[in-house]
């Protein structure tokens, strides 16, 4: 279980850092992490929290977020992470749908005012009967409880937990539709941790910066269990993602390893003072979470000292990781695919309507099996039948291809592929191309409904000048120079910005049905 393997860590490395939260300038070695971590448990049991219980936590990162993940996963408690974008008719979903008895919340977080809106709910969601929020007298109170529960009382927890007791509701970043949420084990989400970490050959010695949100598996998993299974240290550089304290973290705690989505590795790449922050300690990170452009990964290994750099695919679904490049890919391999599948996990590319596998170098739709497939969706057991077939085969929605040496491209998602007049369309290769365009910041293509063809295509772009605009001939003519005639764009829309989800990722569905009510 996730506690054991703690213990293990704390027996090997008690004397070596375990946490450093720059903002506060507080830090934990391994033995004080041990500590805390029970400080918390005791709390809860305190609280009157069972095995199976659901905790919610909504807070944005803190030292406390990771003090509260191994505490419910020692008592076998259900941490259930609340998005910290939620808005009250959100919370107030997942508050039930959870069935949340104790929320761990901040008082606020930038324009929120997360007290309110819980106050808001609390009236709609009878399984809440406490909220204890970081930074004031209840979080103090939580701990003084704990401190008459007696310590042998987790030992007895231990004694019952397995490793395939759920320790985990993961919520689905909700970029194709409403979020579901992803029940995982300590057998599911601590294996994975392990292997990304082993992956990128973490030791006692790396010290991993995590600008990435811990609601998301990226962070709670793939860092700060990969971390913790290693001895390694986490380091969190800010509450929420800035690229100039993600830049001085680095450089002030001599950070080995860095995450990111591709747009927060972009915005560190463009901030105006990039050249002058010290980044000679970084060796490896990981870039994940959605399709990440060559070009950035090129830059991040020339200019930001991470040669060793890993792009990770995966899905919360699966704990996350099904693929991972490693370190001793070529850089071509490591920049232009996701790897190849991890250690006791499969994958295979099957044509999503028979399920039959599909040649290498034909696309189709990503499916995997193995411990990181979830159980299923929480209380949700039909959704989870649309996704798991009964041989276990976890179906991602993923199109992708795979070459003859096992390496995995992802071309784009099911949801978003276009179907024009038969052909299938695949909006990445057009967007991929698009970049190219000297007055193209940013572009996103999706497909609007037309009579004639079924489907059109149309291209969403943010011009790098807004005074420099771009026409829809002069669009058309650069594509048909390059492109077949079925993937030229017919209609564009210049945009300002696009819908985006806290984890980083563009919202198409948003874009399509904001298209299809304007042109359709
Ligand atoms: P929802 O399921 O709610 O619509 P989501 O699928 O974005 O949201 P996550 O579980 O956070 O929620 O993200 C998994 C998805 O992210 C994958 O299915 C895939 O489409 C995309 N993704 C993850 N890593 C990569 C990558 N390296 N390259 C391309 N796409 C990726
Ligand atoms: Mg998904």
């Amino acid at each position: 279980t996730i506690g054991t393997d703690l213990a293990r860590t704390i027996a090997r490395f008690g004397d070596r850092e375990a946490l450093v939260e720059v903002a506060s300038g507080r830090r934990w070695t391994y033995a004080e992490l041990g500590r805390a971590v029970d400080e918390v448990a005791l709390g809860l049991l305190a609280k009157g929290v069972t095995k199976g219980d659901r905790v919610g936590i909504w807070a944005p990162n803190c030292a406390e977020w990771v003090l509260v993940q191994f505490a419910t996963a020692r008592i076998g408690a259900i941490l259930v992470n609340v998005n910290p974008a939620y808005r009250v008719h959100e919370l107030g979903y997942v508050l039930r749908q959870a069935g949340i008895g104790v929320l761990v919340s901040a008082t606020h977080h930038k324009t929120s005012d997360y007290r309110g809106m819980i106050e808001q709910v609390r009236a709609e969601s009878p399984a809440l009967r406490e909220v204890i929020y970081l930074g004031d007298d209840t979080w103090g109170e939580l701990l003084a409880a704990g401190a008459g529960v007696p310590p042998q009382r987790l030992t007895a927890c231990e004694a019952e937990l397995t490793a395939d007791d759920p320790v985990n509701i993961q919520y689905t970043s909700g970029t194709t539709g409403f979020p579901k949420g992803a029940t995982l084990s300590h057998h599911n989400i601590l294996n994975n941790g392990y292997w990304v970490g082993e992956t990128l050959a973490y030791t006692e010695h790396d010290r991993v910066c995590l600008p990435v949100p811990f609601y998301h598996c990226f962070g709670m998993v793939m860092g700060n269990l990969g971390a913790t299974s290693h001895g390694a240290c986490i380091v969190i550089p800010a509450p929420a993602f800035d690229a100039a304290a993600t830049l001085q973290a680095v450089q002030d705690e001599r950070c080995t390893s860095l995450y990111g989505v591709p747009t927060m590795f972009i915005a560190e790449l463009n901030h105006p003072d990039f050249a002058s922050y010290d980044l000679s300690s970084l060796r490896t990170g990981i870039m994940a979470g959605s399709p990440c452009p060559e070009e950035v990964m090129k830059r991040v290994v020339a200019e930001m000292h991470m040669t060793e750099v890993s792009i990770c695919y995966g899905m919360t679904e699966t704990s996350p990781v099904s693929t991972q490049t490693r370190r001793d890919d070529d850089l071509a391999h490591r920049t232009a695919t996701v790897g190849r599948v991890l250690p006791h996990i499969e994958v295979k590319v099957a044509d999503p309507a028979s399920g039959v596998t599909v040649p290498r170098g034909t696309p189709g739709e990503l499916r995997t099996r193995g411990y990181s497939v979830m159980p299923g969706y929480w209380a949700e057991p039909e959704r989870t039948a649309e996704v798991i077939d009964p041989a276990r085969w976890m179906h991602t929605g993923d199109l992708a291809v795979m070459n003859d040496d096992g390496y995995v491209r992802i071309v784009g998602r099911i949801k978003d592929m276009i179907i024009r007049g038969g052909e299938n369309v695949y909006p990445r290769e057009i967007e991929e191309f698009l970049y190219s365009h000297p007055k193209i910041a940013d572009v996103q293509v999706v497909g609007v409904p037309d009579e004639k063809y079924g489907e059109e295509i149309a291209a969403c772009v943010i011009l790098r000048d807004p005074e420099d605009p771009l026409t829809l001939d002069e669009l058309a003519a650069y594509c048909r120079s390059h492109l077949a005639h079925y993937k030229v764009p017919r209609y564009l829309e210049i945009l300002d910005t696009f819908p985006m989800t806290v984890s980083g990722k563009v919202r198409k569905v948003e874009l399509r049905e904001r298209l299809a009510g304007e042109l359709g």
